[in-house]
């Protein structure tokens, strides 16, 4: 059986995605599924100085957009031909891309103009978490939250004997924890939060694409114990009995799932610094002179020891997240992240010898004010003084499911100026990414939309993708 695994953005990022690789992994069932990856931009010369070992070089296409039809890194066959199609998406305007890549491989992407009776199509993927329901206009089956129970039915039906039309899809799956069939349920379920049994994820291959270049990504949290009000991964309210929130995979378990041959490990998780065998990790690497990619860590949780183990796996870059942009602003979103910590931080990777600090924040959460913007500058000019900053910022966008889901977005206008002011209002050496308001709105309009609005997304995007 063939099956088809589509990323809507660059082969690149999609490789980077330790979720995409685990799907594409899982499968691939020798003798019984092969699994083929459809990307929508390729470029061959941009990824051959050290190409990922199962791909061929002749493959490489952009889908699309009014684009050639895709084809797969596998065999260079086109998606028409797929028994299976499954969507790993991850980010808000990469909705659009996949209809029109649907579309320009001949696929009808508006669920309910396609036929019962041929390839389903099951879409998962972070962005599942934020909002669900738009991608019911898609997709045959969408899996909301943690992937394991729903990828568990699916092999299990295949393995059977089982047909990988629509219909039967749909029957295999429905009832399994995270599963919404948008055919026959109005709402989408709660996220599927899977046991720590499935714990570690590692990535199938190594790539010089990820965050972590080069290093095997592995999953070894899932949850957070703190409850930011901005947050999908958030500590709920209630919590379910015999649920743990934060759920880890035993140290021995990670060490263990490490290739022999690997150059490290990207380290991965919602909440890393809550890992208890963290610094062990670290250490175990360490002694071996393999690297380590560490995520975020919570501000607060950064010691002495966790910087230096960072820096003897060639750890350069301290990433914390202050998220809220002033004391007053953290407190009001409950990032219990005090001013103090960060500069902590600052110091603590200074005497380890790292050379900068990483710092996340959003800009345009409820009640922000010019003073807080001037006290976030004053902020970043005294980290800089001690540790070369990066702050990657970000807009704030409320996402449903959280207790901040109705707060107001934006507007862009107003964003952009807090912006230029706090770009301003900084001292030189400060190092800031691009941040696009206007994109931020876009992902807003996404994360609030109904399945009516998801067949106009897809009916604009397959129009101006044929134009
Ligand atoms: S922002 Fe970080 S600390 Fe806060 S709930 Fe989310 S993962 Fe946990």
């Amino acid at each position: 059986m063939r099956a088809g695994i589509l990323w809507a953005d660059r082969y690149e990022s999609g490789m980077g995605s330790l979720g995409f690789q685990w799907a594409w992994d899982r499968l691939n069932v020798p003798a019984v599924v092969s699994c083929e990856r459809f990307f929508n931009i390729v470029q061959d010369a941009a990824t051959s100085a050290r190409p990922d070992r199962r791909r061929p070089s002749s493959a490489g296409a952009r889908a699309g957009g009014g684009g050639p039809a895709p084809v797969s890194l596998e065999t260079g066959r086109p998606l028409g031909g797929c028994d299976l199609l499954l969507a790993s998406i991850s980010y808000e305007l990469d909705f659009p891309a996949l209809a029109r890549m649907l579309a320009a491989g001949g696929v009808e992407p508006e669920r309910e103009r396609r036929d019962v009776d041929g390839p389903a199509v099951v879409v998962g993927g972070p962005l599942t978490r934020a909002n669900a329901l738009p991608l019911g206009a898609l997709a045959d089956v969408v899996v909301v939250g943690d992937g394991e129970p729903a990828m568990d039915a699916l092999l299990a039906h295949i393995r059977s004997g089982g047909t990988t039309d629509a219909g039967s899809v749909v029957q295999a799956l429905q009832g399994v924890a995270g599963v919404w069939i948008p055919a026959l349920d109005a709402m989408p379920p709660p996220p599927c939060e899977a046991g720590a049994s499935c714990l570690p994820v590692v990535s199938a291959v190594a790539t010089p694409h990820s965050s972590f270049p080069d290093l095997t990504l592995v999953e070894i949290s899932r949850g957070c114990p703190k409850s930011c009000t901005f947050c999908l991964g958030r500590k709920p309210d209630v919590v379910p009995q015999g649920n743990p929130v934060l759920r880890t995979a035993s140290t021995d378990s990670i060490l263990a799932a490490l290739p022999p041959d690997c150059k490290g490990a990207g380290i991965i998780g919602a909440a890393l610094s809550f890992h208890p065998g963290l610094e062990t990790i670290l250490e175990w690497l360490a002694a071996r002179g393999l690297k380590a990619g560490l995520s975020s860590l919570r501000a607060d949780r950064v010691t002495p020891e966790l910087a230096r183990l960072l820096k003897a796996t060639g750890g350069e870059v301290l990433t914390v997240a202050a998220d809220g942009i002033s004391e007053r602003v953290r407190a009001g979103i409950r990032k219990d992240v005090a001013e103090e910590e960060l500069l902590r931080c600052a110091a603590l990777g200074k005497q380890a010898g790292i050379h900068a600090l990483k710092l996340y924040a959003m800009v345009g959460l409820p009640g922000e004010t010019d003073q807080d913007v001037l006290e976030f500058a004053d902020l970043l000019n005294r980290l800089n003084a001690q540790l070369p900053v990066i702050a990657s910022l970000s807009v704030f966008v409320p996402k449903k499911g959280t207790p901040l889901e109705s707060a107001p977005f934006g507007p862009v206008g107003a964003v952009a100026d807090r912006l230029r002011r706090l770009r301003r209002s900084c001292s030189g050496g400060i190092r800031f990414n691009r941040v696009s308001p206007r994109e931020a709105e876009l992902q807003w309009v996404f994360d609030h939309a109904s399945q009516e609005d998801g067949v106009r997304m897809i009916r604009t995007a397959v129009k101006r993708g044929s134009a």
